[in-house]
């Protein structure tokens, strides 16, 4: 933590810098970055993997592999999270680098400062002289055409200088309805990956971590039942798990299953709305435009086989539900069935980029209303 900090740093980076109000830590309003953020503490799965593997790749070497780097997801699985990682890794190996970590919102809102304030050149100087751009939640950038102006000449500058550039939203530069098509193609021409919701494994895990982090326990069963019932994201899963802790912390008891179900009560509900067996075959049979009933006959027509094993595969990931029991719900197959397409389909999305982001739609679907 001991970065020298840049003597003259302009204004415009220390305006509306990390938000506490106050006297923040001079590092802190340099980086701009929360260094609770790194690789260590973030946990690799399936949902993941790529995108995790870009970032720290990014922060490696920066400016030189996939510039810019654009990651997508919904809210709550990790963006803002995998974007600082960067910023603070590059930090670490190379303290004398400038990392700048901003919003859309508030990149609009420095700029409509600056312009106010007739201080459009420090504006432009201090964004000239970043190393590292974090742009998060670039979705906002959206309709907004004078800033989507000065940003596409703040991009271009950089990118040209060969400075790193890493941007999140919560879709694809093309499904942005209002963004420039030069922005547009300016992000395509990088690297784009996704972040999808994290399976049952890695919500197990990621919960086990947070315990670590805070220094609580809490039995296995209801780490596992935790995971199990909040499905959504990373972020709701961590909100209850602390409402967890803090429950039984103020009534002074160890949680037991049907404790943490009574506490979970509401949220559990609302989120079991969503995804079970029926709706997983339902939404696979959808997406590939054969018969729902025929998930659930024996039939091994060659398009109707595959839906049925993508399907077996969500219910795999998505419920934590006995490969037995999944295989008697499709057409009465035995487990040894199941397990090869959960088997199947993981190495067809780890061959075949195109199946990936038909699994990862397909899964958002799942959860969308
Ligand atoms: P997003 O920006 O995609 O909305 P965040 O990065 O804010 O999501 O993540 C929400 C919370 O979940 C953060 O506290 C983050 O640390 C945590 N989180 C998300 N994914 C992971 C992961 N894979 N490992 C550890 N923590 C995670
Ligand atoms: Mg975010």
């Amino acid at each position: 933590m001991s970065h020298p900090v840049a003597p003259s740093l302009p204004n415009v980076f220390l305006a509306g810098a990390s938000g506490s109000g106050g006297v923040s830590h001079p590092e802190r309003r340099v980086s701009n970055l929360n260094p609770r953020y790194t690789f260590e503490n973030f946990i690799v799965g399936e949902n993941n993997e790529l995108a995790r593997a870009a970032c720290f790749a990014v922060s490696q070497s920066p400016g030189t592999l996939y510039n810019p780097l654009f990651i997508y997801g919904v809210v709550g699985v990790g963006k803002t999270h995998l974007i600082q990682a960067i910023g603070n890794e590059v930090i670490k190996n190379a303290p004398e680098k400038t990392v700048r970590y901003t919003t859309s919102e508030q990149f609009t809102n420095e700029l409509i400062d600056s312009l106010k304030n007739q201080s459009m050149e420090a504006f432009k100087t201090a964004y000239r002289e970043i190393d590292v751009l974090l742009i998060d939640d670039v979705q906002f950038l959206s309709g907004r055409e004078k800033t989507q102006q000065e940003f596409f000449h703040v991009f271009n500058n950089l990118y040209q200088a060969n400075k790193q550039i890493v941007i999140t939203s919560d879709r694809t530069p093309k499904a942005i309805p209002t963004l420039e098509d030069r922005l547009k193609s300016r992000f395509e021409g990088g690297m784009i990956a996704d972040v999808s919701r994290p399976g049952l494994e890695t919500r197990v895990a990621i919960l086990r971590l947070k315990l670590l982090e805070k220094g609580n326990v809490l039995a296995d069963d209801c780490v596992r039942f935790i995971a199990e019932n909040i499905t959504n994201n990373a972020r709701e899963l961590e909100g209850a798990l602390n409402r967890v802790l803090a429950s039984a912390e103020f009534q002074k008891v160890h949680p037991t299953v049907p404790y943490v179900e009574k506490v979970l009560g509401n949220i559990i509900t609302a989120n079991k709305k969503s995804v079970t067996l029926e709706s997983i075959a339902r939404a696979s049979a959808e997406f590939y435009n054969v018969p729902e009933e025929a998930l659930q006959k024996k039939g091994r027509k060659k398009e109707i086989a595959f839906a049925r094993q993508v399907a077996m595969y969500l219910v795999r990931t998505e419920l934590d539900i006995s490969l037995s029991a999944i295989g008697k719900f499709f057409g009465g197959r035995d487990h040894t069935t199941v397990l090869h397409a959960v088997d199947r389909v993981q190495k067809d999305m780890e061959k075949d980029g195109r199946f990936k982001e038909d699994m990862v739609s397909l899964r958002e679907r799942l959860y969308r209303e």
